[in-house]
């Protein structure tokens, strides 16, 4: 395995599960430092015993990615704990409310926008303040091909998904001169906790908008958000990247 990320050190929100675990792991095996972080504090803990028992130097931290000062303090337990922020994964996301828009709860858009979108700034808010001391970093967001298009049925997920990649593109921009690459990640429909709601047939449903014929795996998406963070990807800013088995190319 090339050890590419040896010394650097990465965050990963939403890491107890699903997308965010596959990241954390990755990273881990290719050499980083390891903050896992989520509102899940006993799975959370979990995956940071797995990595560690496999010789990565990884650490839980709680935090609610919906509320600023806990992203602050997610930041400042990262650098006390490796020294430096070198990585981060903005991954933490809810499915949220299935509704047409006219029936949508106001309780239930103002609970998405915050947990996939205003998160999404409160992380980077504060670690670019991290990487702007250090004079370098990467960012990877967590979209969703929902950030690309609209479906029945999710406005509030749809509109956090497309925020949240205007948002990337404007702080990429800001921010490249200063050696901070920031870019997004559209997975289409992977088989994780987090489509557990669906029923079978809407699962099959799913399946045939994606060319390849399945859902994707999160190891899939791992793959690209890690290749993103790391050197390799010296001259990739303000992009918005799908991995999506085919999805929006139909
Ligand atoms: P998942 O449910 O397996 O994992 C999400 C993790 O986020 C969980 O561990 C959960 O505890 C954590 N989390 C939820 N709310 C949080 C909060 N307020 N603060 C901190 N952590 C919180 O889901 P997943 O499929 O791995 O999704 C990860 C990301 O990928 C999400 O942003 C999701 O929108 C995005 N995504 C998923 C799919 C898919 O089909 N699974 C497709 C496109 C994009």
């Amino acid at each position: 395995m090339d050890k590419d990320l040896l010394g650097k050190t990465a965050l990963v929100t939403g890491a107890a599960s699903g997308i965010g675990k596959a990241v954390a792991e990755l990273y881990g095996l290719r050499g980083a430092n390891v903050m896992i972080s989520d509102i899940d504090e006993q799975q959370g803990q979990r995956v940071a015993e797995q990595l560690t028992t496999a010789g990565v130097n990884a650490r839980f931290c709680k935090s609610d990615v919906g509320d600023p000062l806990q992203c602050q303090k997610l930041v400042q337990e990262t650098v006390t704990a490796f020294g430096a922020l070198d990585i981060a994964c903005n991954n933490a996301g809810i499915g949220g409310e299935l509704n047409m828009t006219a029936d949508y709860s106001l309780d239930g858009w103002h609970r998405i926008i915050n947990v996939n979108l205003n998160s999404v700034f409160f992380c980077m808010k504060y670690e670019l303040e991290q990487m702007l001391k250090q004079g370098k970093g990467t960012i990877v967001n967590m979209a969703s091909i929902l950030g690309q298009v609209g479906t029945p049925g999710s406005p509030g997920y749809v509109t956090a998904k497309h925020g949240m990649v205007g948002l990337t593109k404007t702080a990429a921009i800001e921010y490249a001169s200063h050696g901070i690459r920031i870019n997004a990640v559209g997975p289409g429909y992977i088989d994780t906790p987090l489509l557990s709601v669906l029923s079978d047939d809407i699962k099959q449903q799913l399946i045939g908008l994606h060319p390849i014929g399945r859902l994707g795996k999160s190891e899939e998406v791992a793959e690209l958000v890690v290749w993103l963070s790391s050197d390799k990807a010296s001259f990739v800013t303000g992009s918005y990247y799908p991995v999506d088995g085919g999805y929006l190319a139909r």
